[in-house]
């Protein structure tokens, strides 16, 4: 089943796509930056587009908002072609690509106010612009900066900074490339908060990252892309499906050894990860209970993100990448 294909079986079926690509490719003289790559977006999802520095998420991002052309195929963003009829969609956007651009001699307010008063839904009232200006900076934890000027913003309020300016039109769709890149954990978790917040009243979120971990811990659904090329694509329950053996806490790891024994595949700490299939008894807890071994937590073991990428991707894509281009957790 090709990635697309389970695209379709999964959350894709039952909503409107927001973002689809057919066989969509761009080359930058013989290397295919985007290769054949079939995207499918439902409304309401979290989607995150993850693979390693160079794999071509910054270049799909791009042209999905009509800055850079395709070499074949085709783009619908929310039900209209891009580039050809870009412009009536992109009022309905929230983008941020390769870091936020502003003006560095200007404060963040400021620069928030030219891009709310240059931008497709202009409001003509200027208080109610300003009010909207500071919902945004207090939205993305920015709310108390000064007059400074953006120069000295550290990487990660310029990110939020981004994030802000994505925001100030109540999009329907945002569209960020790495949002996270240079926040702090405390940072991380306030944006993943409040993308999250955002997708519950209402907005798709389409965002990249070569963070796993970003993406599993944020997204609905998940795209992973290797030099160029989409090598899955489906929601993140399906990909984080069962691996048949299950996760037993014990604060008497011993004694359950001991009544388990081969069906216990490892140990860590108080944990047993059980495989029934590997001899013991067929239902292992109730066996546990009925030996009087207590438990504690009882689990399906499921597979992780890393796993899948890993299986998928193989250690030969890896060896050819420096060590900066892996994907990271
Ligand atoms: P990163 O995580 O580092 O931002 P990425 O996944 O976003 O990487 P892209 O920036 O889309 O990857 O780059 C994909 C490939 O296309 C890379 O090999 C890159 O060198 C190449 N590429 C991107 N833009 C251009 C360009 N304007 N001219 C030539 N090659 C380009």
């Amino acid at each position: 089943m090709s990635a697309g294909d389970a695209a379709q079986r999964s959350s894709t079926r039952q909503h409107r796509l927001v973002i689809e690509t057919r066989r969509l490719t761009k080359r930058y003289g013989t290397r295919a930056a985007v290769d054949d790559v079939d995207l499918h977006v439902a409304e309401g999802a979290r989607y995150g587009f993850l693979g390693p520095n160079g794999s071509g998420k910054t270049t799909m991002v791009r042209m999905l908002l009509g800055l850079v052309y395709a070499t074949r195929g085709e783009i619908e963003v929310l039900g209209r072609p891009v580039p050809a009829r870009v412009a009536e969609v992109l009022p309905e956007i929230g983008a941020m690509v390769e870091g936020p651009a502003a003006y560095p001699h200007l404060s963040g307010r400021t620069n928030l106010g030219l891009l709310d008063a240059s931008g497709p839904r202009r409001d003509r009232d200027g208080r109610r612009r300003r009010d909207r200006v500071e919902e945004v900076l207090d939205r993305v934890g920015l709310g108390a900066v000064d007059r400074r000027p953006v120069r000295t913003y550290s990487l990660g309020m310029r990110q939020r900074l981004g994030l802000a300016g994505a925001l100030l039109d109540r999009p329907r769709l945002l569209i960020l490339d790495e949002p996270t890149n240079g926040l702090d954990p405390h940072g991380i978790r306030e944006v993943r908060d409040l993308l999250i917040e955002l997708n519950a009243a209402g907005t798709t979120v389409f965002l990249s990252s070569h963070l796993l971990a970003e993406i599993e811990a944020l997204c609905t659904d998940v795209g992973v892309v290797d030099r160029g090329r989409l090598v899955l694509e489906d929601a993140l329950d399906a990909v984080r499906g069962p691996t048949g053996r299950l996760l037993v806490r014990t604060p008497d790891p011993e004694a359950a050894v001991r009544v388990l024994g081969r069906a216990v595949a490892e140990r860590d700490g108080e944990t047993l990860v059980v495989d029934a299939t590997t001899g013991g008894p067929p239902a292992p807890a109730r066996h546990l209970v009925e030996r009087g071994v207590p438990l504690d937590g009882l689990a399906e073991q499921r597979r992780s993100l890393e796993d899948v990428v890993v299986a998928l991707t193989g250690p030969g894509s890896d060896s050819a990448r420096t060590p900066a281009g892996g994907l990271r957790r």
